[in-house]
């Protein structure tokens, strides 16, 4: 094993250890688990405490904006782990499970890297256990049960012109965002607009993640509001009599994960909302099943601070019943040089001038978690072009305002390599926290937009489109303006301009649309041009990947 294999190779040459093993270690018999082949299980929900100890600690990693030059927060994450592991603390890490569509496009592959990796990689990258195909053909199911329904007597009187409810696919296709179904005469249905969101975008993931059990899965997706009639009456899945079905297709998708490092730390990967579109967290009952069988729990929320750890702490943690005892926010010298104007190509030389310039990003999303009442530990993720005088100036300018910042080398040397991180998280777990959400959930939409923007985004404020008005008004008529937001933007940047690095102020963000996802129990606010169907890009991952007449894989990163 060297230090110049890719991530695949290193994960093809792992011993990972059959998966009854994982479980033993954990302390589940062979009863609370079924297997996914040799190598993956899904387990009982009757394992999962509803309330795991409060001595059990919670730790969540979060990171800067995301760059072309990559932050490694998962690398990150399963680096502390496993370190955490090797301390001898019982840990356990609970991650979301990668969407398909971004692996064939820009992504190549998510579950870690280097010697910080969870595995089967190959399989948790491509089909797992099968979770986001149920999604989709559960998603599909509903939108074919809705136009049969407006094709025959259509009781309700749902108005064709006023379907909701979109279809939805593992794929990056942008083709499929805006179409025309129903063509081709009276048998053929009722012709009307669709379109296709990334199951990621889901309405029925982001279900499937906050659901806390069967009877609330089924309440939930009850809940989902599909469409509205001619006469403007919301018309849920309940009222049209779908939800159990559906539900029968979700029920074993559930079920969480569990899955393994490469050092053998359990890993529970489950659900897979991006933290962009979406609320980018793993399910509910992945988080309380690492909770209830580890006492240190690491998980994630996507991208930076300002989608992901939003996210997390204003719409997950109130299902949850609990919040983070600790946060980590990952930044790398190269992301913070990029911030800071150095170009893509030049990013290995040293620059502590760019640095410094870009150094106001993370301590954006350090005062973000502030807000919360946290005091995140930061981890610099080392690549090898780093300079110790470039890790020197993000330690010293994180302990002019008494923030701990250490250096974590999980990449090039997985646990080993991120000992001192884990030492640090776990003195700030026994630091006490004063929980301050950003928000109350009964302040009106408008102000709980108003809020995120100004206080984590730090821009002026809101501007809402003339359909957004027109949507808040039927969302307060309706009863479903005690919602949290969930407010789409691009990842790339604190504003809704993904051009605008490093820390912009006095921006305004545009909200064009408001949409109810009432299964989910948020309204979700679509900014800027962010799309919930991605598009591939020029060159996609797809066309360097290769498989030999072995079935052996090359090309996934
Ligand atoms: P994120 O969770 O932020 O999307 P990942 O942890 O999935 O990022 O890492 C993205 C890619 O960057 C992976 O291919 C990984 O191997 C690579 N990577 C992460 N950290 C490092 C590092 N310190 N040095 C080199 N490559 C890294």
């Amino acid at each position: 094993v060297t230090a110049t294999m890719n991530d695949l190779e290193i994960a093809q040459k792992a011993m990972m250890w059959p998966i009854t093993k994982v479980a033993a270690n954990l302390g589940l018999n062979p009863d609370d688990f079924e297997q996914y082949g040799k190598y993956k299980a899904k387990l009982n929900l009757d394992v999962i405490a509803d309330k795991a100890p409060t001595k059990h600690k919670l730790i969540l990693v979060t990171s800067i904006n995301p760059t072309p030059a990559g932050e490694g927060k998962s690398t990150v994450m399963v680096g502390l782990g496993d370190a955490l592991n090797l301390r001898g603390l019982k840990t356990v890490i609970a991650i979301r499970e990668p969407s398909m569509g971004p692996v064939m496009g820009m992504k190549g592959g998510a579950a870690g890297g280097g010697y910080s990796q969870v595995m089967p990689m190959e399989e948790i990258n491509l089909h797992f256990t099968g979770d986001i195909h149920a999604l989709t053909s559960a998603n599909n199911t509903l939108a074919a049960l809705i136009d049969n329904y407006i094709q025959r007597d259509n009781q309700i009187g749902l108005d064709p012109r006023q379907i909701i409810w979109k279809r939805a696919i593992d794929v990056n296709d942008r083709s499929l965002r805006n179409i025309i179904t129903g063509l081709g005469g009276r048998i053929n249905g009722i012709p009307r607009e669709a379109g296709f969101d990334i199951t990621a975008a889901s309405e029925l993931m982001a279900v499937l993640c906050l659901a806390t059990s069967i009877s609330d899965l089924k309440q939930r997706v009850g809940r989902i509001i599909v469409g509205y009639t001619t006469e403007q009456e919301p018309v849920s899945v309940a009222d049209l009599g779908f939800a159990d079905a559906i539900t029968i297709l979700l029920k074993e998708a559930l079920k969480p994960n569990l899955a393994q490092t490469l050092a053998h730390t359990p890993a529970i990967i489950h659900g897979g909302p991006f933290a962009n579109i979406a609320h980018g967290c793993n399910s509910v009952l992945a988080t309380k099943a690492a909770l209830t069988l580890g006492d240190y729990t690491v998980t994630e929320a996507g991208f930076g601070s300002d989608l992901g750890a939003e996210k997390f702490l204003d719409i997950k943690t109130p299902v949850l019943g609990r919040t983070p005892d600790a946060i980590v926010v990952v930044a790398t010298v190269r992301a913070l040089k990029y911030n800071g104007g150095q170009k893509l190509g030049e990013l290995t030389n040293e620059d502590l001038e760019a640095l410094r310039k870009g150094m106001p990003n993370l301590l954006r999303h350090i005062a973000n978690m502030q807000q919360y009442g946290y005091q995140p530990v930061v981890a610099i993720n080392r690549f090898t072009s780093d300079t110790q005088a470039e890790l020197e100036l993000i330690k010293q300018e994180c302990a002019q305002i008494n923030v701990t910042a250490v250096v974590a080398n999980s990449w090039a040397k997985g646990g080993a390599g991120t000992l001192d991180l884990a030492d640090a998280v776990v003195s700030a777990t026994a630091n006490p926290v004063s929980f301050q959400p950003l928000y109350d959930h009964n302040d009106p939409i408008e102000s709980k937009l108003q809020t995120v923007v100004t206080k984590t985004y730090g821009g002026s404020g809101i501007v809402l489109s003339a359909q957004a008005k027109r949507q808040l008004r039927r969302i307060s008529d309706n009863g479903w303006a005690n919602l949290p937001v969930c407010i789409a933007k691009t990842q790339y940047s604190f504003s809704d301009d993904p051009q605008q690095l490093g820390a912009p102020a006095g921006f305004e963000v545009t909200v064009r649309e408001l949409i109810p996802k009432i299964g989910a129990g948020f309204i979700v606010a679509l900014t800027g041009s962010i799309y919930t169907m991605p598009g591939l890009p020029a060159t996609p991952a797809a066309v360097n990947m290769h498989i030999d007449a072995e079935g052996k894989v090359e090309g996934l990163f």
